[in-house]
């Protein structure tokens, strides 16, 4: 989840009605999600204009959207301008001053003579300039900007400046957006007003509302950015709404990371490369309504029909945050790392001996040592000279005039010279700079979970932050009106749920955060508000019993009417159908009760399909063919998952397949996997085993 979920951009103007059909130099707004932008909307002039941002922010912040605004207008005019008009030096003051003097209609406004009378104001020439009405000319705003100065205003901020943009003064010519920002502070100023303390203005005040304002700038980024559409300002905000949006939780700590100053703050002006694409991770869209539906003939589904399913419609659904690589170990790299640094990064011994200049040929040689020394971080900063040898330590670089080192175990060596005998090959014993990792070239896939030993790749080629995948949230809830738990009491028709605790801790291992979402009796409404609650804290919810289609199967039944439901009936034993949906856009995998059949279906459907939405690429369990220690004639038509423990390297089976035998689970190390077809195992025959290590993350 970014910190956004919306991001609205508005291209604001100062000019009058544009008329009805879309134009360039008029008002566009683009508003976008998770890195997809809508259509942009073109606005006559500012009073539909407002009307309609208002509109949008409203229906943003009653479905509880914490969206970002941008307007790309300056928020704030140079140090001391605001103070000499409103007596206090605050940004926010100025724009309510600025409501109150300012008149605006369609076709009319008084942003010139507005001008004026602050010039007035201040002293010497400016600092408005200049009047660019034709036929119409005001007091203390002249045509040129002809001995403009003496008014003790900086005529740009500090972030105009740094982002190339114009001067807020600048009321004609070409750059004047003076007018949209005098035109622009009356809306800003009832947005305030009207959303109160659910708006913040960035960066005044602390982007942790509902809703942040900020001032943005649409040409931070080369034009060639742009994407295709005839007009460029609906080009412009469409850009910046998809970057903005595409953004993770980690960029905009570093974006909004700025002290609230009274100049204010072109938003990205010191980060642009985090707005380029190549940095941006396109945020998945929501899964689609229809991502559980399969084609349901008369056919059982075979296992891996509907594995390729899941792989084929599941999608990550968490956002990214970038983290330092202490902090990383477990999480899912979001981005490809690509080496910023060569490794080794300059040619290093492999040994402890002697560098010299190679190839030596056959025979024995002795060579003068060079005074001095090579060790690991202590370089030796001359050159050797032709036919020496110089002493080196394990790691250090490999000295100017030399490019081979022989290893002290092989050479006889006093005070002053080393002998040995050839031949030695050149480059024996000493690292190519970039022989294991070149720097620019790619180090670690993105979808990747890291490992201690990629902390340790990451780390030797420069990586000291990573962005990685927020991690799931998993919910975890058992149904049955026959449920208790253990330790507490239960009568004869009652049994202690068994699958919560199993399933709770399969989540953690698979490297995901579980949400103990506890028991839903067979009660609709009951499980109905668990659902409800549980989709607002979990990005997934695993439930265990009543997913298959009887009267008491609650699951199925509420999903069935979500629109997203699909009932899964898979080739495989154990298992019963799997009940699959979306409640409130977020997935429900409906496992079977039985305790096997709800650790086999977890563990061979859902753990890659939550790695999918975790972020993580697809990965099937590690198999191993050994030979079996028991018989079995099997039908063909279903894969079937005995419990297994290796004995001797052999795979035995558990003496029963009952589904409800849970003890059977704690009996075996593993699953035996028999194929879809029908086959005699005798002992010895090989068959697949899946030790339940190789379902771990
Ligand atoms: P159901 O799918 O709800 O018809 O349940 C199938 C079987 O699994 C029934 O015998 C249930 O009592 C049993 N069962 C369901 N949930 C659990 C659970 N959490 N722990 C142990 N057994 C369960
Ligand atoms: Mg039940």
């Amino acid at each position: 989840m970014s910190r956004f979920d919306s991001v609205l951009m508005v291209d604001w103007s100062g000019g009058h009605d544009r008329g009805a059909t879309p134009k360039k130099d008029a008002i566009w707004t683009c508003l976008a999600r998770a890195g997809h932008a809508e259509a942009p909307v073109y606005h006559r002039n500012r009073q539909v204009a407002e009307a309609a941002v208002t509109q949008i922010l409203r229906a943003e912040l009653d479905a509880g959207r914490r969206t970002l605004v941008g307007f790309d207008l300056c928020f704030a005019y140079p140090v001391p301008f605001a103070e000499t008009l409103t007596g206090n030096p605050d940004p926010l003051d100025l724009w309510d001053w600025f409501e109150a003097r300012v008149t605006d209609t369609p076709t009319a406004n008084n942003r010139f003579a507005l001008a004026g009378e602050i010039n007035a104001r201040f002293p010497g020439t400016g600092p408005f300039w200049a009047n660019g009405r034709p036929g119409h000319d005001v007091e203390h705003l002249p045509r040129t900007k002809a001995g403009y100065g003496g008014h003790g205003i900086p005529e740009q901020r500090a972030t105009d400046l740094a982002c190339g943009g114009f001067s807020p003064f600048q009321l004609a010519g070409a750059g004047a957006v003076g007018g949209q920002v005098i035109m622009g502070f009356p809306t800003l100023a009832r947005l305030r007003r009207t959303f109160g303390d659910a708006l913040a203005v960035w960066p005044f005040e602390q982007p942790t509302r509902p809703i942040t304002l900020v001032e943005t700038y649409f040409s931070l980024l080369p034009a060639s950015n742009l994407p295709d559409h005839a007009v460029k300002d609906a080009a412009q905000v469409a850009l910046y709404a998809m970057r903005f949006s595409a953004l993770s939780k980690g960029d905009w700590d570093i974006l909004l990371d700025h002290p609230a100053d009274a100049e204010g703050r072109v938003l990205g002006a010191d980060h642009v490369g985090l707005l380029e694409p190549s940095a941006q991770i396109p945020q998945a869209p929501p899964l689609r309504n229809d991502c559980f539906a399969m084609p349901q003939g008369a056919h059982w589904t075979p296992v891996d029909e509907a594995l390729a399913h899941l792989r084929a419609e599941l999608s990550p659904v968490v956002g990214t945050e970038t983290l330092p690589l202490s902090q990383a170990t477990g999480r899912i790299l979001a981005r490809p790392v690509t080496a910023t640094r060569s490794h080794p990064p300059h040619p290093n011994s492999a040994v402890d001996g002697y560098a010299l200049a190679g190839p030596l040929p056959e025979g024995a040689h002795s060579l003068p040592l060079a005074p001095g020394r090579a060790a690991a971080g202590v370089p030796f900063d001359g050159t050797v000279p032709p036919g020496h040898a110089l002493r080196i330590l394990t790691g250090a670089n490999i000295p100017a005039g030399t490019d081979t080192v022989v290893l002290q175990e092989d050479v006889a060596a006093t005070d002053t010279h080393i002998a040995l005998n050839g031949p030695l090959k050149r480059g024996a014993n000493a690292r190519r700079a970039g022989e294991d990792m070149v720097a620019g070239s790619p180090v670690l896939p993105g979808g990747r979970r890291l490992t201690p030993a990629d902390l340790a790749t990451l780390a030797a080629c420069g990586t000291a932050t990573v962005t990685v995948h927020s991690p799931l949230r998993v919910g975890v809830l058992s149904t049955g009106d026959e449920l208790r738990d253990p330790g507490t009491p239960a009568t004869d028709g009652e049994i202690f749920d068994a699958n919560r605790p199993m399933l709770l801790d399969d989540v953690a291992r698979w490297g995901h955060i579980p949400v103990d979402l506890g028991r839903a009796p067979d009660d609709r409404e009951t499980l109905r508000a668990i659902l409800s609650d549980a989709a607002t804290k979990c990005d997934a919810i695993l439930t265990s019993g009543g997913a298959s289609a009887g009267d008491e199967d609650h699951v199925s039944a509420l999903l069935s009417d979500t629109g997203s439901f699909a009932l899964w009936r898979i080739a495989v034993k154990p298992g019963r159908p799997l009940a699959l949906g979306l409640w409130d856009e977020t997935p429900v995998f409906g496992l079977p009760g039985n305790p096997v059949a709800a650790q086999v279906c977890a563990l061979i459907f859902a753990r890659p399909a939550l790695a999918r939405l975790a972020g993580a690429d697809w990965s099937a369990p590690q198999a191993f063919t050994v030979p079996a220690a028991f018989t079995k004639s099997k039908k063909p038509g279903r894969r079937e998952y005995l419990r297994a423990r290796l004995t001797d390297g052999a795979a035995e089976v558990f003496a029963s397949e009952g589904s409800g035998r849970v003890s059977g689970l704690s009996w075996a190390t593993g699953l035996v996997e028999l194929p879809d077809h029908a086959c005699d195992v005798v002992p010895g025959t090989l068959v697949r085993y899946l030790p339940f290590a190789s379902f771990l993350a």
